[in-house]
């Protein structure tokens, strides 16, 4: 198999290639003006098209199926070179504004949530990705691909700001050198240009690879994903806490380089009757102490056989009153798309049963 272009930053482009200066015209080809092929490059000579298309893939995924939502979202199922599928989601944050005449106040503000393993090793036991086990992880360009093709599927212009979630399947600090490397394509100012600070990355806690990730110094932004405050329960739902602990992960929030401005956002997925009192939101608080936080409540989203349930909004509500009313901030993330079952694993699961 041919090596896939995009696995390539600039710099490791530019040392493969004569005179090395080309790499930034075609980093701009590949990510801004959305060439289809190495000949439509047409500033690149002749012989170098010639040589680029013997080397290199240009892309690495093939879209399978999209299906959008009420809301707009819209989510993503791509086939990678070896056949493996893996998800992406769309998300319109904030919806275009326009005045009485027709003119453009605000564009639409753009999330896309990405993928970064084929399944996962962590098995918590609400996931529908952890059901389907691991497979493997994604290389760097499957991981930048999936916002390449999103773009050029929904014509979003290449220097539209845009933000990117490390939330899709997979756990990113399981295969942190792709996904750092991932960053850092995304990043680049001839490429996609999307700063690591519109970056988040999501994590199931594994706290020695937060400490990892800080000493990279990348800039990017920090979720953890919680769902519980004491660790016996925490052991229940997330088998890894056994190996990492929630004081281990509080230890390396604590030590993450992050922007001042910015905060660490604590992610709580609320299952009923499970974690959905005053009480663990009282211990939340305690926890979060001292540290720069956000937390985003999440409804846990059943599926068919899932042996959690839904929570009441009423106790939603009450629990995120309790966190604001003791000073952390705290939002209730909207189910976007729920309809096209876009908790993480859902529309693959799906699709394997629609073609079996
Ligand atoms: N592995 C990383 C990143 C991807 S997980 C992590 O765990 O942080 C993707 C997100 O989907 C997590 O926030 C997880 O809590 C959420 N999720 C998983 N199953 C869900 C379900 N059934 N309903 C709602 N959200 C779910
Ligand atoms: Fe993996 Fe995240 Fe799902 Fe847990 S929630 S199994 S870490 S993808």
């Amino acid at each position: 198999m041919k090596r896939c272009i995009l696995d390539l930053t600039k710099t490791e482009l530019a040392e493969t290639i004569s005179p090395p200066f080309r790499a930034t015209q075609i980093y701009q080809w590949i990510y801004q003006k959305h060439a289809e092929s190495f000949e439509a490059m047409r500033n690149i000579p002749k012989k170098l098209r010639a040589q680029l298309d013997e080397a290199y893939d240009l892309s690495p995924l093939q879209t399978v199926n999209v299906e959008e939502s009420g809301d707009g979202s819209k989510k993503y199922l791509f086939r990678c070179r070896d056949g493996v599928t893996i998800e992406s989601v769309l998300l319109p944050m904030k919806k275009a504004r326009y005045d009485d005449s027709g003119k453009l106040l605000q564009e639409t503000k753009y999330t896309v949530c990405v993928s970064s393993q084929v399944g996962c090793k962590i098995g918590c036991a609400f996931c529908l990705t952890a059901k389907g086990g691991f497979t493997r992880n994604l290389t760097a360009g499957e991981i930048v691909a999936q916002v390449l093709e999103i773009k050029k599927d929904n014509r979003i212009a290449h220097n539209r700001r845009l933000n990117i979630v490390y939330m899709g399947m997979g756990e990113p600090l399981d295969n942190i050198e792709n996904v750092a490397k991932a960053v850092k394509i995304f990043n680049d100012p001839d490429g996609l240009s999307i700063s690591a600070r519109r970056q988040t990355i999501s994590t199931s806690g594994l706290s020695s690879q937060i400490k990892k990730l800080g000493e990279m110094n990348l800039g990017v932004l920090l979720a953890i994903s919680l769902h519980a405050v004491d660790d016996t329960l925490r052991e229940k739902l997330m088998p890894i806490n056994k190996a990492y602990n929630i004081e281990s992960i509080i230890d390396a929030v604590k030590n993450f380089p992050i922007d001042q401005r910015k905060r660490v956002m604590f992610e709580y997925l609320v299952m009923k009757g499970l974690n959905d009192d005053i009480k663990s939101a009282k211990k939340l608080v305690k926890l979060l102490h001292g540290i720069k936080a956000k937390v985003n409540l999440i409804y846990f989203n059943p599926y068919p056989g899932s042996p959690f349930q839904r929570p009441e909004k009423e106790d939603m509500l009450a629990f995120q009153e309790y966190l604001i009313k003791h000073g952390v901030l705290c939002t209730i993330r909207q189910s976007k798309g729920l309809d096209i079952s876009a908790a993480c694993g859902q529309l693959r699961e799906k699709t394997k049963n629609d073609h079996s």
